[in-house]
């Protein structure tokens, strides 16, 4: 069955979720951002200094317990009814985040967490992340792959975090970005990789907007 979700999967700073809250925007539908999930554990866990065990971190998750809140304007990443837009952007995250999605236990529970998400919304939703669109929706409507040149991805996330953008700077976060697209492309459990029939857009010579329309006017067709 063809559910009426588009998923936005690609590589760290390809700009997926930037263009999935837009997209969803447009849509009046929400946007829901899985790796925030990733995200919000890895900080649960080294704020509890939890070791990254599977059952260990998943027993963690449903006790804080660590969820998105979706609000109409977006959605919200909580532990312990705190919310930590902020914090799980910070650098002590990005380092350990792709660890602890290479477990399997994890990967399940953000799963379930998503699905079950989207299952409040019958108008449909927008998801981004690496798996969305072969793993957690393979029968999604519309499947598209975002990718962008190494260094651009680097720019374009600097700025998003309201870093400076000097060669020197570009060059250590592209290093950061290559490190975690090689963990998440190789790992055993759903690796970084296109799904057969998804769009595959490279966004490196595209504006904002322009990404936004393209993906726009194909989503239409899911959620009219
Ligand atoms: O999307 P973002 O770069 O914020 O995701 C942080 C990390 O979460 C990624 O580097 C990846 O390890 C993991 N992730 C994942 N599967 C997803 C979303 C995120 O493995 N669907």
């Amino acid at each position: 069955m063809t559910v009426r979700v588009v998923t936005i999967d690609g590589p760290a700073g390809s700009g997926k979720s930037t263009t999935a809250k837009a997209v969803a925007k447009r849509m009046n539908v929400p946007h829901v951002e899985s790796g925030a999930l990733y995200r919000a554990l890895t900080l649960a866990a080294l704020d509890a200094g939890v070791e990254f065990r599977g059952q260990r971190l998943v027993a963690l998750a449903r006790s804080l317990p660590v969820r998105l809140d979706l609000t109409p304007r977006g959605f919200r990443p909580e532990v312990a009814g705190v919310d930590v837009s902020r914090e799980i952007r910070e650098e002590r995250v990005n380092a350990r985040v792709s660890e602890l999605s290479a477990i399997p236990e994890v990967r399940d529970w953000v799963n379930e967490v998503v699905r079950e998400a989207v299952e409040g919304y019958p108008r449909g939703a927008v998801l981004d992340g690496r798996d969305m669109g072969t793993v957690v929706f393979p029968d999604a409507a519309l499947k598209v792959f975002l990718t962008a040149r190494p260094e651009e991805r680097a720019r374009r996330r600097l700025l998003q975090d309201g870093h400076e953008t000097s060669d020197a700077e570009i060059a250590r976060a592209t290093e950061d970005l290559a490190r975690r697209d090689e963990a998440d492309s190789t790992r055993a459990v759903a690796p970084l990789v296109a799904a057969k029939d998804a769009v595959v857009l490279d966004t490196s010579d595209m504006t904002f907007e322009e990404q936004v329309a393209h993906i726009a006017a194909l989503a239409r067709n899911v959620f009219q």
